[in-house]
């Protein structure tokens, strides 16, 4: 057990990051942080920082030796710098759930192996995207295999002249081709693991993406309850089987059939659950210190309908966004990431309103997005 006092170590300095420090330090942990950028959000809340590059095995090396338990908050670090750090102190997740969960073909070959519901795909080898589309059909997606978040990196192809387009943007890279989904709405589920195999799934949670960011969370998801219970029985099941320490979010397509079909896996805190720090009885974030330092896992129940709306960088058009609007409201809840700069896309913040039910809260994050 690692026990408060401790020193838990965060590869990535992002918001994820800055929220897991915090948590960490709210239960009496040391919190050290490892990121390329000392402007990053977590760098002013934790006890060290460390300025590295994720390729810098080495560093990443002597990093871990300082800590008693590393983990990571977002995926694109190479596995293989994490492996070398994690033979010396505990690395939760493990980098073999990284290595799987941080490219996409891996990803995908991996539900496909462990007979978990997907989207049928093709793998688009040496870049040919053409023979890929063939076998899958029209409409598609095609999604590079590595380095892809918010929906960068992919490309809808529904008919030849879009196909041409994508061949040439692809052309010698690797990527998956996936069937188009037709679905209902996107869900996710995040389920939290200890090391000695306990896992809890918090409830699931309803995603709406504007241009492939998540606009908005909607807690409790707007589906069916036997489609609800599948979902967090499948996230559970996937958790088990990549044996993970720590969170896991499972992100879904929810057919009109009911059937649910995994769409990505993260082995970290995510996007869709920072409803939790407003709503659960336990935040993800936590409920992550919790799992990798072998604590007793907290209780995942909702304590009312919410919806989690991010703050990107829009919002500042020349001027700061109208916080005090917000503000004056009890039922709202402001969370910024101490980010200097408000780019177009940059996440940098969101808001939690709670609500009577889950459509009343659409109503007034809507309303409040259109205020800021
Ligand atoms: P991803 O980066 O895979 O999470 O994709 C970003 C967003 O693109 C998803 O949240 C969906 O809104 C959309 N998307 C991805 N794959 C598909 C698909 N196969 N069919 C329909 N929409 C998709």
């Amino acid at each position: 057990m690692i026990t408060p006092g401790q020193t838990i170590g965060i590869v990535g300095g992002g918001q994820l990051g800055r929220m897991l420090a915090q948590a960490a330090q709210t239960l009496g942990y040391r919190v050290a942080v490892f990121d390329p950028n000392p402007q990053c959000p977590a760098a002013s809340v934790c006890h060290r920082f460390q300025p590295g590059a994720y390729e810098d095995a080495a560093a990443l090396s002597g990093f871990a030796a300082g800590v008693d338990v590393l983990t990571y908050e977002f995926e694109n670090i190479p596995a293989e710098a994490l492996r070398g750090a994690g033979a010396r102190v505990p690395l939760r997740p493990a980098a073999e759930v990284l290595h799987i969960c941080q490219n996409r073909q891996r990803e995908k070959a991996w539900l496909k192996a462990h007979h978990f519901p997907h989207a049928a795909y093709a793998e688009a080898l040496d870049g040919d995207v053409r023979s890929a589309v063939s076998e899958v059909g029209l409409p598609c997606v095609v999604k590079t295999a590595d380095f892809g978040y918010d929906g960068k990196g992919q490309m809808r192809v529904g008919d030849a002249a879009e196909l041409d387009h994508a061949a040439a943007i692809f052309r010698g890279r690797r990527c998956v081709v996936e069937r188009w989904v037709d679905f209902v709405c996107e869900i996710s589920v995040i389920v939290a693991k200890g090391p000695e195999g306990e896992g809890r799934a918090f409830p699931v949670t309803e995603n709406i993406h504007t241009r492939h960011i998540l606009d908005l969370s909607i807690v409790p998801a707007r589906v069916p309850p036997a489609a609800g219970r599948a979902a967090e029985a499948l996230a559970i099941r996937i958790a088990d089987a990549l044996q993970v320490v720590g969170l896991l979010a499972v992100e879904m397509f929810l057919l009109p059939d009911g059937q649910v079909l995994v769409n990505e896996l993260a082995p970290r805190p995510h996007n869709s659950g920072h409803w939790t720090l407003d709503g659960a009885e336990t935040s993800q974030f936590e409920q992550h210190v919790r799992a990798i330092c072998e604590l007793p896992l907290g209780p995942v129940g909702l304590r009312g309908p919410i919806v989690m709306a991010n703050i990107l960088g829009e919002a500042w058009q020349g001027r700061p966004p109208r916080w005090n609007e917000l503000l004056q409201m009890p039922e709202v809840k402001l969370h910024l990431y101490g980010k200097d700069e408000p780019r177009p896309g940059r996440k940098m913040g969101h808001f939690t309103v709670r609500a009577r039910s889950a459509q009343a809260g659409i109503e007034q994050a809507r309303r409040l997005q259109a205020l800021l």
